[in-house]
């Protein structure tokens, strides 16, 4: 286990959060109003299995439990490792926290980009795409808690979004979110398309597939090979599973993540996918 997880393992989100959010705790997952921006009604909610927490108000992002002490304390990412980790009592090794506040800027523009998709689906553009997850028995509680989205075809891009959102195109290449075409511009990698964040064992995203809804091919398109992510080491649905797997010792492994999101939603909890 990495020293990152052991920390993360050894806090719990709601009880962070909660010594400086006044948290609404009757349902499984805690709400509040955002602490990051103005509101009325509450919009930053707690996953307690998954160990994150998301704002889908207007910040419309979201993370794990040292991403939300690093926009609490407005700190980078080792100086909230370095918190979290002399709140649970552990001594980090530097060489492995170095790496990973390298890893931190892509999946800060991920985080982004899942905020954006999620927006554009819920809104008018994401009529169709809707209509074909309701066609696959999907409604938008399920796909929110899936991390779907969508990557509109239009004029509104990913890449205008990330520069309002102060994400470097560094950041945004690294990720593979963006990348450059012959006349030196940047354009979305994503266009048209249903989106799919893809998270590592941590609950990390790290990667998107996008669904072709315009019969465009080819019909799945993934992230191409960044630092962060490698298909061919990454079982989708982990972060959702492990917990079950330890337990059960048994896994399942099916060709997907529409099917390992199919399983989930079934209440198959020992699922993963692999990518093909
Ligand atoms: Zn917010």
């Amino acid at each position: 286990m990495s020293q990152v997880d052991e920390v993360k393992r050894a806090l719990d989100i709601v009880q962070v959060v909660g010594e400086t959010v006044d948290l609404d705790t009757r349902s499984r997952t805690p709400k509040a109003n955002c602490p990051f921006h103005a509101e009325r009604t509450p919009s930053f909610v707690l996953f307690p299995d998954s160990q994150s927490w998301r704002c889908f108000g207007a910040c419309s992002t979201g993370g794990d439990v040292i991403s939300f002490i690093m926009k609490r304390d407005d700190i980078d990412f080792r100086e909230a490792l370095q918190r979290a980790a002399k709140s649970a009592g552990i001594e980090l090794d530097n060489r492995e926290s170095e790496r990973r506040a390298a890893a931190s800027p892509l999946i800060d523009a991920n985080e982004i980009a899942l905020g954006y998709f999620w927006t554009q689906l819920r809104s008018a553009a994401g009529n169709d795409a809707q209509e074909y997850l309701a066609g696959r028995g999907i409604d938008m509680d399920a796909a929110r808690r899936r991390d779907m989205g969508l990557a509109p075809s239009g004029m509104d891009t990913l890449t205008g979004h990330l520069k309002t959102s102060n994400i470097s195109g560094k950041a945004a290449a690294g990720a593979g979110l963006v990348v450059q075409s012959a006349d030196g511009g940047w354009r979305d990698m994503f266009k048209g398309r249903l989106t799919i964040a893809i998270r590592d064992a941590e609950g990390r995203v790290v990667g998107f597939g996008g669904r072709s809804l315009d019969g465009s091919e080819p019909k799945y398109l993934n992230t191409s090979r960044t630092e962060l992510f490698d298909k061919s080491r990454i079982l989708y649905g982990l972060n959702w599973a492990e917990k079950n797997i330890r337990s059960t010792r048994i896994v399942v492994v099916v060709e997907g993540y529409m099917d390992g999101i199919a399983a989930h939603e079934h209440g198959f909890e020992n699922v993963v996918a692999s990518m093909g």
